[in-house]
């Protein structure tokens, strides 16, 4: 007898990785009978809607690599789905400011990475960086054209539509609690229920990991989180940039460092930070989490990282307990601000892998066991490249 299954696919978490995936999914095979989980009450709860709310150009990534090509993808897909589905974004360009002697030297290595990944960059010496942008200082600046910003939530819930309407079911507050893994496909079990699918996905960012381990699969790293705070300029100050102001990115570390960033629904955020959390979803500093510490400071991996990043997380931890420390890392570039322009925002934390020994991974990392495919790593750029990480899922999905 053969056996029925509640669903052909079913999908753990309704992020923007896990919407792209299902509606490019029943994209490629309509009939397919598909179901989203999100342990939350609405979509977007997580990452997706706690961002910096840019379209990345693929300036940063290493050639070659997924994320360079998603981001390079995204950056064309994202474009066309918000002008599609009217949802607010803007092509506002952006701006990399290099303030010192060792920084021009990593700008003109990231102008060689622009040209390798297909980014249009152009190289601004210090008389243009100021006609550009008047309230910014600096050494030299790449402007990168393609650079945007768009409105992530409303993505996210124009996702949850098509993918309703193409006859999926999205189950919110549904927090999946066990994963098995049979000979003919999988279970999954929430507090009030059980279901089965021939194949499952996971898309469950800062918890994406711990649901894999769950499945059986033996994990070389585990998620990490890094809280990113973020302020807001006063309103008098909100026409103080054209573009986004990024400084120079420690080419060690994932992050982009503090930057000002014009926001779509006007204004202009300050951040985000980046200091490790003590709790998986901790929002401010002091959240902690019994479960989540526990698992950090058993892991091998996190000691190892901070040892190797000891200065970049002593200036982390300086950002995270004093507002004036943090403003001297905007002064660098964007010296009119002052300590009374800067107003709370909501922050984010960012699930970033970590190697057992010690490395942050930087790439997009996509597991696959018989009947299941895991999205291991899916840091930024993933808002930008969610639409090809979602064909791509979707493409690996179909082959079984
Ligand atoms: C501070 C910050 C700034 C960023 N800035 C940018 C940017 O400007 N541009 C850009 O392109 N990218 C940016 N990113 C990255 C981007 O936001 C993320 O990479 C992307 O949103 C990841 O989407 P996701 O669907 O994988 O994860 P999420 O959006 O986190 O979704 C995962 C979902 O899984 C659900 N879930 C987890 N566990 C369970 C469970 N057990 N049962 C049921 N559901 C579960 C969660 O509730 C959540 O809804 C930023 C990220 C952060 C944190």
């Amino acid at each position: 007898m053969t056996r029925r299954f509640d669903a052909d696919f079913l999908i753990i978490g309704a992020g923007l990785v896990g919407l792209a995936t299902a509606w490019k999914l029943l994209c490629a095979r309509p009939n397919a009978r598909a179901l989203v989980l999100d342990k939350e009450h609405a979509v977007a709860t997580h990452q997706s809607g706690r961002n910096s709310g840019v379209i990345h150009a693929g300036v940063y990534y290493e050639p070659g690599s997924l994320k360079a090509r998603f981001c390079r993808e995204g950056l064309q897909a994202t474009y066309a789905f918000c002008a599609e589905h009217d949802i607010p974004h803007a092509r506002c360009g952006k701006l990399i400011v290099a303030t010192s002697p060792l920084e021009v030297l990593r700008l003109k290595a990231l102008a060689e990475r622009a040209r390798t990944n297909a980014a249009a960059v152009e190289w601004l010496d210090q008389a243009a960086l100021s006609e550009t942008e008047p309230a910014v200082t600096g050494l030299a600046a790449l402007r990168v054209d393609d650079t945007g910003m768009a409105d992530y939530p409303a993505m996210a819930r124009a996702l949850a539509t098509l993918v309703q309407n193409a006859g999926a079911r999205i189950e919110l507050g549904q927090t999946v609690q066990s994963v098995r893994e049979r000979s003919e496909g999988v279970e999954v079990q929430t507090p009030g229920a059980a279901y089965s699918a021939r194949h499952l996905i996971v898309c469950a960012g800062l918890q994406g990991d711990r649901l894999a381990r769950q499945a059986g699969l033996a994990l070389d790293f585990a998620i990490v989180p890094f809280r990113g705070d973020y302020f807001r300029l006063h309103d008098a100050r909100s026409s103080l940039i054209r573009h986004h102001i990024y400084p120079v990115p420690d080419p060690a570390l994932p992050f982009l460092g503090i930057h000002l960033t014009r926001l779509v629904e006007g204004g202009i955020s300050v951040g985000p930070s980046a200091m490790l959390a003590f709790a998986r979803e901790g929002y401010r500093l002091s959240h902690f989490n019994a479960r989540d510490l526990r698992d950090m400071v058993l892991f091998p991996g996190l000691w190892r990282v901070l040892g190797r990043h000891a200065g970049a997380g002593l200036r982390e931890l300086g950002c995270a307990l004093s507002k004036s420390r943090y403003l001297r890392e905007i002064r660098k570039y964007c010296p009119s601000v002052e300590l009374e322009d800067l107003l709370p925002h909501p922050s984010g934390v960012r699930a970033q892998a970590v190697s057992r020994d010690g490395r942050l991974l930087h790439n997009f990392l996509i597991r696959e066991t018989a009947h299941a495919t895991f999205v291991c790593n899916a840091p930024s750029p993933a808002a930008t490249a969610s639409l090809p990480i979602g064909a791509e899922i979707a493409r690996l999905a179909l082959r079984h």
